[in-house]
């Protein structure tokens, strides 16, 4: 069986990084028969846990579509998922390991380790704790801890070098002891480090298999150390290489949305988001990008009978914002194309929403859902191969599709129109077939009857319909809005 997990610090808002990251446990989950996803809060660190932020990480992952086995959410029988909630574990397992020999209380004072540190420091030398109390004697602890002196708990980072075999880079070993000294687990307050929490957990959660950032590589000799000394059954460990800027950097905010909530708030659907964050390194063959124009429930299921952790890309990915662009657009025509695209009414839907949030009851046209959805409907018909995302539609040059233009002065060429403008009112009261190419001839049949120029007449008609010089093509303003508001708005007196 297999179960893995998420296991994302509170401290912000959800990283593309870390999308990522639960997006490969995800799909490797999902790859396995009975497979299972379980996302953990590890908000040990209560210095850098920010309130709202797990139930924001929780909702946003949910949006995406991926949805947790076990979470703190979901609930499960190896909760609490949150990891305030399973302190006693945690100290549990610390004594465990004194006893065990394999950790020990540290009583140093945080004055001793500022001059320690300092002392490093002007030797130029890189800081580490030196161990001092790995070998006090037994009577000097009992006294202290009759004193009621402070203390943490250290782990003993066994000597030499610790090798483990990483089921994507394959055999790694790194001689920890000789680099840092013996890490706190347990702190004087009685909160663990991220450290033992961790792995306290996956073991008490049954996970199969640890995946998560190539940052934490150096933290597995550690955690090693631990499983050992509970004689606990190791995971499988895999660590994922890095999503990076173009120019090599890390991935940060300085170059555009890092977070999942700005994405969303752009207004990027999670099927655009998935493929993207599945395009870089995930050994997915790239001539088939975006895999799956659907709804994410979709995309999902296709990139998860698709994965092979195998032939996950061992490079750091560079990412291309422009991509994000690409496979956005290319979602949205498609899902707007299929014929009975099962998602059709919650594309109106939202966007209907989206609408009536920006705009309010200033739209005054879009008065029942009933006629919003036929409305909208004909916008997206319309418009659907040229919109990269649906609130596009909300970007100021679309204004007039939602709020009627002010009536604007046309001093030029009126009466030159007016006798045309008679008659295609007339057509558009009467006409059976109202849509684009049947308006469109007429226009032209207009412009030549009247020996006006064509394109002049239709900037002239533009300007009445939408206040705009630019913009679609007239026949599709006129059928975006529709008969009613464009007999409307054509009859209305320019002064
Ligand atoms: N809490 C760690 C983080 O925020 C989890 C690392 C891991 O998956 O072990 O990334």
């Amino acid at each position: 069986y297999v179960r893995v997990r998420f296991a994302p610090s509170p401290t912000g808002f959800l990283h593309i990084g870390g999308l990522r990251t639960a997006l490969y446990n995800y799909l490797f989950a999902k790859s396995h028969p009975n497979g299972k996803f379980i996302v953990r809060i590890e908000d040990t660190d209560q210095a850098r846990v920010v309130a709202g932020a797990a139930a924001n990480l929780l909702s946003i992952l949910e949006w995406t579509g991926i949805k947790a086995d076990e979470s703190p959410f979901h609930g499960g029988k190896y909760g609490p998922y949150t990891q305030s909630e399973r302190l006693q574990s945690y100290q549990e397992s610390a004594e465990s390991l004194v006893a065990r020999g394999a950790a020990y209380r540290c009583f140093c004072t945080p004055q001793r380790l500022n001059i320690l540190k300092r002392d490093q420091l002007q030797r130029r030398e890189a800081p580490k704790y030196d161990n001092r109390c790995r070998n006090l004697e037994e009577n000097i602890i009992q006294t202290s801890l009759k004193q009621n002196k402070p203390y943490v708990i250290r782990l003993k980072l066994c000597d030499g070098v610790v090798i483990f075999n990483d089921a994507l880079f394959g055999e790694i070993n790194h001689n920890v002891a000789s680099i840092e000294g013996d890490p706190i687990l347990l702190k004087s307050d009685g909160y663990p480090t991220y450290h033992l929490a961790n792995v306290v957990d996956d073991h008490l959660m049954d996970i199969t298999h640890v995946i998560r950032g190539k940052e934490w590589l150096t933290s597995t000799p550690k955690h090693i150390n631990i499983y050992n000394a509970m004689e606990w059954r190791l995971p499988t460990f895999m660590h994922l290489p890095l999503l990076l800027n173009s120019d090599r950097s890390k991935l940060s905010k300085r170059q555009g949305s890092v977070y999942v909530e700005q994405l969303k708030e752009k207004g990027y659907s999670p099927s655009a988001v998935l493929n993207f964050m599945a395009y870089y390194g995930s050994g997915f063959n790239l001539a088939e990008f975006p895999v799956c124009h659907s709804d994410e429930r979709e995309v999902l299921k296709m990139l998860s009978a698709a994965f092979d952790y195998r032939k996950i890309m061992l490079s750091d990915a560079m990412v291309n914002f422009s991509k994000l662009d690409e496979f956005s657009k290319s979602v949205t025509t498609h899902s707007l194309s299929i014929k009975d695209y099962k998602w059709r009414d919650e594309l109106c839907a939202d966007t209907l929403k989206l609408v009536r949030q920006k705009y309010r009851d200033k739209c005054v046209f879009l008065t029942d859902v009933h006629n919003g959805q036929a409305y909208i409907n004909r916008i997206l018909e319309t418009r659907k191969t040229h919109l990269i995302k649906l609130n596009d539609l909300l970007d100021d040059e679309y204004d007039y599709l939602w709020l009627r233009p002010e009536p604007i002065g046309l001093k030029n060429s009126l009466p030159e129109f007016s006798e045309g403008l008679r008659d295609i009112v007339r057509f558009l009261q009467q006409t059976d077939e109202f849509e684009q190419k049947i308006i469109s001839q007429f226009l032209r049949t207009i412009a030549k009857n009247h020996r006006v120029k064509f394109s002049s007449l239709m900037r002239y008609l533009r300007i009445l319909l939408s206040g705009k010089e630019q913009g679609p093509g007239v026949a599709d303003m006129i059928f975006m809005l529709g008969r009613q508001e464009t007999l409307l708005r054509l009859s209305e007196k320019p002064k």
